[in-house]
């Protein structure tokens, strides 16, 4: 799978040694045509993944072969990576991850010299590099060098203290405790030693970083039972889960009840906005709407991308947004840098518990209520002509679904597969950038609601 989120495989069947390199050496062509390096710096970091030793090797090689001069960051969050290559002044950045996926997954993201995801169109040329075979390998004389330097894990969380909406001093006063679930992946190398910084008793669960993951690692409510179980047992004041590149935060309560991913962003959102109102908010189009309720409130506009940290961060410095990111736990606050990022996830709502005197569950409880039902199916041959099908029975049939006589409100949003938004609910149907799937989200102010959506959609795509 590659896409504008990078490329993932499965080891030793779609992802190998070879396509590894081709893939290193096409971003080091590109790495050297931006470049006034003579040898263009590249920062390479990895996840924790049992496969990341042989993928490192293979992306190293590759390279060098194209004349790069490589600084290796070895295990590290995709956001400490970001930092790092804007840090360095480099002209780009490989993390080897494959995200939330399963352990037989792992991948590449590509980092342009900014820190931030490449668009589309460097994307695009990247891969036309390694299709077309256009690959240009320096001779001996020419090769690349490596060194490492372990610095950078310091570096971010120093980072995150020095930002003006985090109050080192007052965090540390609360003395909280918090369960954190690392699934084993990098977070283990960051997380416990940034919730310490911030004077909080730190109980680890799975934060070993060997890439034996736990439990499957996306941060679903499902995936964090034995969170939910720690911070009910510690009687802690809140869990966070780390997806394994740590670009994803979701929580778990004082009453160890999940919280759901979709409220991280909503509440970071909304106390960056209860400091800076009348401000504008970017995330992508299948994000709940309690952004737009808490946008709203705070005088505030929301911009909607398609979904992918690129799309996102883009936007985002487009409108110079002042915080961002994606319904999935990302949160991304660009005066940190544009990437999403789950350690400034996990200050921001310690310094949101820390002032608002509140507990998590306080603060979850007065998130505007929705229901978000989300699905996913496998993609047949007639995907595209099922959501074709899919997206003119919405339109007609608004009625079934609660809606108002004589409401015209429906909007329909073509960007990245099909949403409609009706009065009260919308729904979004879109293929992964990562995954050969497509997914499926409803939201509505009812359960019921949010599921019929999701249910007559799956019919309608003949996958259920
Ligand atoms: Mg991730």
């Amino acid at each position: 799978m590659a896409s504008v989120s990078g490329v993932r495989g499965v080891v030793g069947k779609s992802l190998t040694p070879e396509l590894l390199a081709k893939y290193s050496s096409a971003f080091g062509n590109l790495c050297n045509f931006f470049s006034q390096n003579a040898h263009p710096k590249v920062v390479l970091g990895r996840d924790s993944r049992a496969s990341g030793e042989m993928c490192r090797v293979a992306v190293l090689s590759g390279l060098l072969a194209t004349g790069c001069e490589v600084i290796d960051l070895g295990i590290c969050p995709t956001p400490t990576l970001q930092i790092a290559v804007e840090g360095l002044a480099a002209d780009g950045g490989i993390i080897i991850t494959a995200s939330h996926n399963p352990i037989q997954w792992n991948g590449l993201k590509f980092i342009g010299s900014n820190g931030m995801f490449l668009s589309e169109r460097e994307a695009e040329k990247l891969f036309d590099l390694v299709k077309n075979n256009k690959i240009i390998y320096q001779p001996w004389s020419g090769l690349g060098k490596v060194k490492t330097d372990h610095s950078w894990i310091q570096k971010h969380i120093q980072k995150i203290f020095k930002l003006k909406y985090i109050d080192v001093k007052k965090i540390k006063r609360k003395k909280l405790k918090v369960v954190l679930d690392c699934c084993n992946g990098a977070g283990g190398t960051i997380s416990p030693g940034l919730l310490r910084a911030l004077g909080c008793q730190v109980i680890e669960l799975y934060c070993n970083p060997d890439g034996n993951f736990a439990h499957n690692p996306e941060p679903l409510p499902e995936n964090l039972v034995s969170l939910c179980r720690a911070v009910k047992k510690n009687k802690a004041d809140i869990g966070f889960a780390n997806d394994p590149d740590v670009d994803r935060l979701a929580m778990v309560s004082d009453l160890g009840i999940p919280l759901g991913e979709e409220a991280t962003l909503a509440l970071a959102t909304k106390f960056i906005l209860s400091k800076k109102p009348k401000s504008k908010v970017v995330t992508n189009i299948s994000t709940s709407r309690m952004i737009d309720d808490i946008v709203q409130k705070h005088d505030s506009k929301v911009y909607r991308t398609k979904v992918g940290e690129a799309h996102v961060v883009r936007e985002l410095k487009a409108v110079k947004g002042i915080i961002g990111g994606e319904g999935n736990g990302g949160v991304i606050l660009p005066e940190l840098h544009y990437g999403r990022d789950a350690l400034v996830g996990m200050a921001l709502i310690l310094e949101y518990l820390a002032e608002s005197k509140k507990t998590i569950t306080d603060l979850a409880s007065d998130l505007p209520k929705y229901f978000m039902i989300k699905k996913k199916g496998k993609l047949t041959k007639y995907f595209e002509g099922n959501l074709a099908k899919l997206k003119r029975k919405y339109m007609k049939s608004r009625k079934r679904f609660g809606i108002p006589n004589g409401f015209s409100g429906e909007k329909i949003n073509l960007i990245d597969g099909v949403r409609i938004d009706f009065e009260d609910s919308w729904i979004h149907v879109r293929k992964s950038n990562t995954e050969p799937i497509f997914r499926i989200i409803a939201e509505a102010k009812s359960e019921k609601k949010a599921k019929g959506l999701v249910a007559e959609s799956l019919k309608i795509l003949g996958a259920n």
